[in-house]
């Protein structure tokens, strides 16, 4: 979210692999050589082995040792040396034959379950989160693991005071493996999930099918306003810098902004009463504001939070229907005949245009000027692709023939074969092994469908 933030954890990077054409090495430790020679980071402790039992070797030694590095590993690649030999393995349609990769397993750890906390997100939904006993976990203090729902409570009959047995796994936020099961535990009382929000006191309610709980009162619970706030001015959608996540709740705490809509009336006055808000950042706040109103249609649609409806949903349906008010008219039925959407999708949209104050919070989002609509296309625009050669690779969310038909319509063209004379190749879900290699090897622009459909309409 904040890039100052950012650039103040030191984040380093080691290279593994190089592409070019004339690079006349023919192995990959050669690549790491040369790399290293180039003044990259190289990781120091790359060997070539002579056989499977060295490479045995290798994994037990790093399984100790990894933790004597200063940072963390997870695991080690293995990688055939000759890319000749590489070559000839090829791929499958996900992965190379001539690579793979062997994961460590996760530090895990026991300690106490204190509490548990219920946050609130912007769409309502809650998530229970474990306070645990701090300890040290894969070089971090860990005081919480999350329970992601009401079965996750249900499924280890958790009680407040067990001994659980925590992991880090690929997310950030441990997770409860196990609990420990003594007798005396079955003294305790197994953890009720709350049956109202903790925010704002609301009966909560389940959707048939789905694993969350909601807090149903989305205009008038705090957690889910601010969450709503910040969704819409994140890098994605609205992009609005000078707005961290604690700023937004210090604006909406302070009555300054209560839903989005108000973003766009704040009086600078009101600001220059705000610690760290001096005239600068105020400033570059409203200029950002002001140039937040150029956000195209899919990503201002995007930006209003509407439950399951995220980037691709929304470039789905700006590309399909023009406007908004287009989009307010249609009914569950016509919104299920676009491709990829389904009828969670279909009713969560109405619903949330039926809600009267959805719809004030959007005609003040329109007498602000942001985009509502497609503009018009202009006979350049319909060109946009013309004299490109494309390659369309892989399965895609709408069908193949929309996607060429959509290229055709704006004047590019399809090509099968590979060459250098390809502007750029689209790849769904599992391209062409051979046609990506190539394309690789050729330096080819490679792009996701989102990609596309963020090129011909931006
Ligand atoms: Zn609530």
């Amino acid at each position: 979210q904040d890039g100052r933030i950012v650039s103040k954890r030191r984040v380093g990077c080691f290279a593994y692999s190089i592409v070019g054409e004339e690079l006349k090495i023919s192995s990959q430790y050669e690549s790491l050589k040369k790399m290293r020679s180039w003044g990259f980071k190289v990781p120091d402790y790359s060997v070539i082995s002579g056989s499977l039992s060295d490479v045995f070797n290798y994994l037990d030694k790093w399984d100790k040792d990894r933790f004597n590095l200063p940072y963390e590993i997870d695991g080690i690649v293995i990688k055939v040396n000759s890319f000749d030999h590489q070559f000839n393995l090829g791929y499958t349609a996900k992965a190379p034959r001539w690579a793979v990769a062997f994961k460590f397993n996760s530090e895990q750890i026991k300690t106490k379950l204190l509490s548990v906390e219920y946050q609130v997100g912007r769409t309502g939904a809650i998530t229970p989160v474990a306070n645990l006993k701090p300890v040290l976990l894969s070089g971090t203090t860990v005081k919480r693991a999350s329970l992601h729902n009401s079965d996750q409570i249900k499924k280890f009959s958790l009680r407040l005071g067990d001994t659980v047995l925590i992991e880090k796994g690929g997310e950030i936020i441990p997770k409860i493996v196990s609990v420990d099961d003594n007798n005396s535990r079955v003294k305790r009382e197994i953890i009720k999930f709350i049956l109202q929000c903790p925010s704002c006191g609301t009966q909560l309610i389940r959707i048939k099918g789905e694993a969350q709980h909601y807090c149903p009162n989305s205009n008038f619970c705090d957690p889910q306003n601010i969450g709503k706030i910040q969704h819409f001015v994140s890098r994605k959608a609205m992009n609005i810098d000078g707005l961290g996540n604690e700023r937004i709740a210090l604006f909406y705490r302070q009555k300054i902004i209560s839903n989005i809509a108000d973003l766009y009336s704040i009086s600078p006055e009101s600001l220059r009463e705000l610690d760290g808000m001096g005239d600068r950042s105020i400033k570059k706040l409203f200029d950002s504001i002001e140039s937040s109103k150029n956000r195209p249609f899919h990503k201002v649609l995007f930006g209003l939070g509407i439950r399951h409806v995220g980037e691709t949903v929304a470039l789905k349906l700006t590309n399909t229907f023009k406007s908004i008010d287009e989009i307010i008219s249609l009914n569950i039925e016509s919104l299920i005949s676009v491709n990829e959407i389904g009828e969670k999708i279909a009713k969560s949209i109405v619903d949330y245009f039926q809600d009267s104050d959805n719809i004030d919070v959007l005609n003040k989002l329109k007498d602000a000027g942001l985009i509502f609509s497609i503009q018009e296309k202009s006979k350049s625009v319909n060109n946009r692709l013309s004299n490109k050669k494309i390659i369309v690779t892989g399965t895609f969310s709408s069908s193949r023939d929309e996607l060429k038909d959509k290229i055709l319509f704006l004047g590019g063209t399809i090509s099968s074969s590979i060459s250098k004379n390809i502007d750029f190749i689209i790849c769904g879900e599992n391209p062409g092994p051979t046609k990506i290699e190539k394309a690789n090897q050729l330096g080819l622009k490679i792009i996701s469908e989102v990609d596309f459909y963020e090129m011909i309409q931006t």
